[in-house]
């Protein structure tokens, strides 16, 4: 027994120091909420998760760009084709059915039909046409300057929740706060009679988010072109190559420090936690129908794709994925889990360099079936809430909208929430109705993260295997280097 405790040990130590730290999170956080630290004892307390998030999102930029320029460029021309047609086939076929599954468990289970619901609303117009998101999407696509595109992204201004640390009271609002001293630094929702009037830009947004999706691009086309180059493209390819290698170093030595940081992220967000018996029945509701559709996808049918493309068991795979899992669900970002993703994918589920370099970091940007279904089920949701019926051509739109909602979220925290606007509006629901789901976001955000991350690697298996012959074992492409992760 202590032979094979040893032995497990050995191979999956990191794994169960992660998970360890997400439970040991929950504890701390729960037990240290009773203790209402000050906000700056709680960002003192949160630092060590500050430094992980940081550190991951450090190695995006560099892991991105080297991972496409050098996988692009040493592919062969028809092969690029094919994985290329292959990976955006599969990835929107899957959302799609993420979002079929969504809408079929949200009318079955009705969540939001019945009483009145308990939270507070926000009043006001809509804020963003489903127009002006889906041009920011394609703007995204085309970044005006690649520089700023490594710290900015093109973004409506869009204001769903008030971020309150001071309330100003005037004569004519009515007002309802239990106790200004809770709220400072907090969100909180308020119902303002009259609705207060709120201007919404429409205008470049200043988003401190990287464009993921610029920077995939023109990563892609410089890598595309760099094969075709041959010879002359061969110094940038060499660096590109030497990056890539050293990010996966950093990686393979950071992972060490991540179950300490996940103890203080998790706890962290606890603290910051609404009562969750504040949150009312037909949240608890909503929540279960979102997590019982992830489930069905992440764990069903996402596997079962998987073992009638492969002929493999997906289950076997999934196990090596499971160090990319905790840190998606500790960090609720697929693009800062992406090194990890990488590194599982390379390490435990031996797929080809050359595919899991362009199928992954695509598939961080465009791939989000736990976000799909989610904006399908909270769009519904909302409708079931205001009592609006919705015919078949509207649950249609649905299924469009949100897919293409999910393509334009980045893989950052909560930002499914915001482009959901693109489904509310297409179908003449409030969008500043968001602020019904607003407070269980965050839970969420942490499970459809998980899936996503999930439906990226399982793609990567999947378009590896079906592309094999292009990418025979051991001699993968024209010029793949033979360097260790
Ligand atoms: N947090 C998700 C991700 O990074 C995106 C979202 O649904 O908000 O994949």
């Amino acid at each position: 027994l202590k032979q094979w405790l040893r032995d497990y040990l050995k191979r999956n130590g990191l794994l169960t120091l992660s998970v360890f730290a997400v439970l040991t999170g929950c504890v701390l956080g729960a037990v240290l909420r009773g203790s209402h630290l000050s906000t700056q004892a709680k960002i003192y307390f949160s630092f060590p998760g500050e430094l992980l998030m940081r550190m991951l999102k450090m190695l995006i930029l560099p892991l991105i760009t080297s991972s496409l320029m050098s996988g692009l460029s040493s592919m062969e021309p028809k092969a690029c084709c094919r994985v290329g047609v292959l990976t955006v086939t599969y990835y929107l076929w899957t959302t799609f059915i993420a979002v079929v599954v969504g809408i079929l468990l949200v009318i079955i289970i009705k969540p939001g039909v019945g009483t009145e619901m308990d939270s507070i609303r926000l009043g006001g117009g809509p804020v963003m046409t489903s127009a002006d998101a889906l041009l920011d999407l394609i703007r995204n696509m085309v970044p005006s300057n690649l520089i700023e595109a490594t710290f900015q992204q093109y973004k409506t201004d869009l204001v769903p929740i008030l971020k309150v640390s001071r309330v100003t009271v005037q004569p004519n609002l009515v007002y309802a706060i239990p106790d200004e001293s809770d709220l400072r630094g907090r969100t909180v929702l308020l119902e303002l009679t009259p609705p207060p009037e709120i201007h919404y830009k429409t205008s470049p947004g200043n988003s401190q988010q990287m464009n993921v999706l610029g920077i995939v691009i023109f990563s892609a086309t410089m890598g595309l072109l760099l094969g075709k180059m041959g010879e002359r493209g061969a110094p940038l390819v060499n660096v590109c190559q030497c990056v890539n290698e050293c990010v996966m170093k950093i990686t393979n030595t950071a992972v060490w420090y991540f179950p300490f940081g996940i103890i203080f992220l998790v706890a962290g967000k606890i603290l910051d936690m609404q009562d969750p018996s504040n949150l009312g029945k037909k949240l608890g509701w909503y929540t279960i129908t979102v997590l019982t559709g992830l489930f069905v996808h992440g764990l069903i049918l996402l596997p079962f794709f998987y073992l009638v493309l492969t002929q493999k068991n997906p289950f076997t795979y999934i196990r090596g994925l499971l160090q990319a899992l905790v840190i998606a669900l500790a960090t609720s970002s697929s693009s800062a889990t992406l090194p990890i993703t990488m590194k599982c994918l390379l390490e435990n589920c031996n797929v080809d360099r050359q595919i899991a370099r362009f199928v992954l970091p695509v598939g961080a940007t465009i791939n989000m079936d736990g976000t799909a279904l989610y904006e399908a089920v909270a769009a519904i949701f909302i409708a079931q809430v205001n009592n609006y019926e919705l015919d078949f051509g509207q649950l249609v739109t649905i299924s469009i909208t949100a897919t293409a909602a999910s393509i334009g979220a980045a893989g950052i925290p909560q930002a499914g929430l915001v482009t959901m606007v693109i489904v509310l509006t297409s179908v003449g629901l409030p969008p500043d109705d968001i602020t019904l789901i607003v407070a269980i976001d965050w839970v969420l955000d942490r499970f459809r993260t998980m899936i996503n991350v999930l439906g990226d690697a399982l793609a990567a298996g999947i378009i590896g295997h079906l592309c094999r012959k292009d990418f025979p074992r051991g001699g993968t492409g024209k010029s793949q280097p033979s360097y260790g992760t």
